[in-house]
This record gives structure tokens, sequence and C-alpha cells, in this order.
């Protein structure tokens, strides 16, 4: 999609109070494009280009102290700023000199003294290659948002809980970083679809999502993990912490009726936890995954509406050597 007449912020650096003045009215001229702010060398325009974020640069190469090509490797130091493509004006016509600029990161020249069409065209062209990439960034950003979340809840999916499960497991090994587990599923979820029907079953979930994300911190991950499944990975958090937040997520589940129209709905959930305080407890994502659910399965088989933490005793073997 390109925009005909893009408008932008256009930021004007020249040391000569005339030059930058015929510049900037040859830009406010051009109708619709230009709001023109001005600066009158290099370390005010960086300064500006940190604050005001402009959409381009027109920039003066000769000028005493801060002179173009220090605008463009201080540019270059600072990776906010690359975004901004700047636009050199320069009375050098030696070819190096040119070549040069572009090195450094320069998107276009014009050269003094300029012709206004000429220097009009080609901050179009920038504008609009500028607003193009700043357009395919937020698509990229909204689906890379979609790709994490699932629908129906607007949890975390079942794909980012994966990936932030492989990194927490990682930094246990790496630092030694104690992290947690907690499956909650909903109990006797069937009963709800059967009684109320999906639709009703539907908004039971979404608001469970909402009272279960509510009551963790900002940097613990909420996810769908499946049906009436949701993970919550807990980072920096041992044993005894995991099981305090399991207890509170499930007295919150339990006092929060669901009003689905016209329909209250109550319901519990059952928790299974578990948790890696050091490295030497769980060395792959899959095996707290496969503790978690082991957990899970135990406070449903012990009458639902209760946390289990995971532990030994609780694996098949374990438990009934006979069997
Ligand atoms: P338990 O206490 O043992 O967990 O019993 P339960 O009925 O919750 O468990 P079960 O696994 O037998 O049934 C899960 C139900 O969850 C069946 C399925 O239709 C329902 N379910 C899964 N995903 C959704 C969904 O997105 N929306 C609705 N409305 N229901 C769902
Ligand atoms: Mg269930
Ligand atoms: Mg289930």
């Amino acid at each position: 999609r390109l925009r005909p007449m893009p408008r932008g912020r256009i930021l004007v650096v020249d040391d000569s109070a005339p030059v930058r003045a015929a510049v900037a009215e040859t830009l406010r001229q051009a109708g619709d494009l230009a709001e023109v702010l001005e600066a009158e060398d290099g370390l005010v325009a960086l300064r500006l280009m940190a604050e005001e974020r402009p959409d381009l640069v027109v920039c003066d190469l000769v000028m005493p102290g801060c002179d173009g090509i220090q605008l463009l490797r201080l540019r270059a130091a600072k990776p906010e700023l690359a975004s901004i493509p700047v636009l050199i004006l320069t009375a050098d016509t030696e070819l190096d000199r040119k070549v040069e600029l572009f090195d450094r990161g320069a998107s276009d020249y014009v050269c003094k003294p300029f012709d206004p069409r000429e220097l009009v065209a080609r901050v179009r062209v920038h504008l609009r290659l500028k607003l193009m990439a700043e357009d395919l960034a937020a698509a990229n950003e909204k689906l890379y948002r979609l790709s994490c979340t699932d629908p129906l809840t607007e949890l975390f999916n079942r794909r980012h809980f994966n990936n932030v499960l492989d990194v927490e497991v990682a930094r246990l090994q790496r630092y030694g970083i104690p992290l947690a587990l907690i499956l909650a599923d909903i109990d006797h979820f069937k009963r709800v679809n059967d009684e109320h029907g999906h639709p009703v079953g539907d908004e039971v979930l979404r608001r469970v999502a909402v009272t279960l994300g509510r009551s963790v911190r900002k940097a613990d991950v909420v996810a769908r993990y499946g049906g009436e499944e949701i993970a919550i990975v807990l980072t920096n958090t041992g044993t005894a912490g995991a099981f305090v937040l399991a207890e509170r997520l499930r007295a919150a589940v339990e006092t929060t009726p669901v009003q689905a129209g016209e329909r209250t709905v109550r319901c519990t959930a059952s928790f299974g936890v578990a948790a890696a305080d050091t490295s030497a407890d769980v060395t792959d994502a899959a095996k707290l995954v496969t503790r978690a659910d082991c957990a899970l399965y135990a406070a449903k088989r012990d009458g639902r509406n209760r946390v289990v933490m995971w532990s030994p005793a609780l694996e098949p073997a374990a438990s009934d050597p006979g069997a």
C-alpha cells in the first residue's frame, strides 16, 4: 500500500540560519508534506532526533562543531535512531565523499545549491520508505502477538508457553534461577457445557482466565495449555512461593462466580504444581510438565478443588513398587 503524499516531521539541520530557513520553507511549501523542526548543529539534531522522533533528517554536511559526518557516526551508535533516514545536503561534488556518506548510513544526498523540486522529490521518496517500513514493523508486531495468543481467552497460547518454559529451564540450568509450573484444570467442566451450553462454557473459560491472570505477577506467564487447562510459568519462584500462589489461585476461582448472560456459574479448579529450586531438580521442560501433570492428576483423584505439589512419592513406581 503506497501513500501518495505522506505527511511527516522533518528535521532540518544547518548552521546557516538563511539556508535552514530556505530548506524549511521549501519543505513547508510542498503542502501536506511537512511539519518542520530546525537545529543549528549536529548535537542539537541528535537530541531532537531522540526526543521528537522526526521521520526524516535533512542535514548540512559542513558545520562547525558536530558536522554531518559526525552526526551519522553518533547516530550509528544509537540503534533507536537508526530507523530515521538522513539526507545530506552537500556542496561537495567529489565522488569519494558521496560514497562515504552512504557508507556511514546516509539515505541520500542533495547537492547545494539545491533545486527545490529535487529536494522535495527525494524527501518524498524517503518519507514514503520510512512510513512503509513503519507499517511493516507494526504488521509484524501484530502478527507476532497473534502467533502467541489464544483467541478464546486472550491468554498466551501453547506455542508461547513452550518457548517460555524452554527459556526458563535454560536460565535455571545456567544461572540457577528457580522456576515453578502450575497446571490448572477446571473441575467437571464437561458438566458446565452440558448444563448451560457451550457458549456459557466459553464464557466461564474466559472469566477463569481473567481471574488467574489477575492474581499473578507481571513476570509470570499464564497460557492456555489445552481445552480447559491453563498453565502458569512462575519465574524466579521456588517451591514455597509456588504453593502459596497456587492456593491463592484456587481460592480466587472458587470465590469468583461467573456471570454469563442470565446465568451465574460457580466453578472450581484443581492445581498441580512442580517446582525446580535448583538446576539438579529438572533438566528439561518436558520433565517439569510431566511432574505438574502428575500432581494435577493426584489433585483430581483426591477430590478436586485442591492444590497438590509434585513429590517423588506421587510417581506410580515410587508409591506402589509392586505395580
Ligand atoms: P475433571 O474435573 O476431571 O477435569 O472433569 P472435566 O469434565 O473438566 O474434564 P474432561 O476432560 O472430561 O472434559 C473437559 C471438557 O472441556 C470437555 C470439553 O468439551 C470442554 N472444553 C474444552 N475446550 C473447551 C472450550 O474451548 N470451550 C468449551 N465451552 N468447552 C471446552
Ligand atoms: Mg477439567
Ligand atoms: Mg482437562
